[in-house]
């Protein structure tokens, strides 16, 4: 058993067969799909989704860094209002704080804007003790800036999609409740995180994810990625620490129930 730690499943490439995607992935021995909100909408359309899946889909939610506009503020209030409050302990199904982070890739239009919103969403972590699923792109240096400032305080949390060399792999790790995600990327023909992880990241600091409908892994790179196709990620993650998939399951599944506090 595995879980696919950020899965897309509320996007609409699943609304015709979401039950389907959902039935394979059990079949294939994924125990638990874990949801990474992007916006205020996202986040809302999450939490009820998973309502209807108990013990099967777990809620995050916040501010993606790719989503953040002039209307930022406004969206983290209400996003906000979302969260388990410290004071008042009241039940709450969500499970993290994601996705969030900085992405400088595409554009820096809302550089400013960004830092911005993701030290507020590291300081709700701190505050709610909720781990963070972390998106970064071409942005390592400012959001590992962000992050020393809080670095003591902070519960834990995932650097999601990780693609990066040995000396960002360890940059990471300093972070001490922290793991990195990793999905489809590590089995491309041209991918070095084969050679990367096992030389710098213990099985204790590493998870796994898909990040479907996105960067489906080989064989089924190029189509629609779904949370079944973890098992592709498992089987080459294994082979690249030269341990079985079993042993490589049961370390990751710990990390998982350790960093997001859920009994598989
Ligand atoms: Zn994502």
């Amino acid at each position: 058993m595995f879980v696919d730690t950020h899965c897309h499943l509320d996007g609409e490439e699943f609304q015709t067969d979401r039950e389907a995607v959902m039935q394979r992935a059990r079949e294939a021995g994924c125990g638990a799909i874990f949801l990474p909100a992007i916006d205020l909408p996202s986040s809302e359309h999450i939490v009820s989704l998973c309502q209807q899946y108990p013990n099967y889909l777990y809620p995050m939610v916040g501010l993606h860094p790719e989503e953040v506009r002039a209307d930022w503020r406004e969206q983290l209030v209400q996003i906000k209002s979302i969260l388990p409050s410290p004071f008042t302990h009241h039940p709450s199904t969500i499970i993290a704080i994601g996705e969030v982070g900085l992405d400088f890739y595409w554009s820096r239009e809302f550089e400013h804007e960004q830092l911005e919103a993701f030290e507020e969403q590291v300081k709700w972590s701190v505050e709610t003790r909720l781990p963070l699923m972390i998106h970064c792109r071409k942005a390592q240096n400012e959001l590992v800036a962000i992050l020393k400032r809080y670095a003591r305080e902070l519960p834990g949390g995932v650097f999601h999609c990780f693609t990066g060399n040995e000396k960002e792999a360890e940059e990471l790790l300093q972070f001490e409740r922290f793991v990195l995600g990793v999905g489809g990327v590590l089995t491309f023909k041209k991918s070095h995180l084969p050679e990367v992880l096992p030389q710098v990241v213990p099985l204790n600091r590493i998870v796994l994810e898909t990040d479907a409908p996105y960067m489906a892994p080989v064989p089924m790179r190029g189509q629609r990625n779904e949370p079944a196709y973890v098992r592709y990620v498992l089987q080459r993650m294994a082979q690249a620490y030269g341990i079985n998939e079993d042993e490589l399951a049961a370390h990751t599944n710990e990390n998982v129930e350790r960093v997001f506090g859920v009994k598989l």
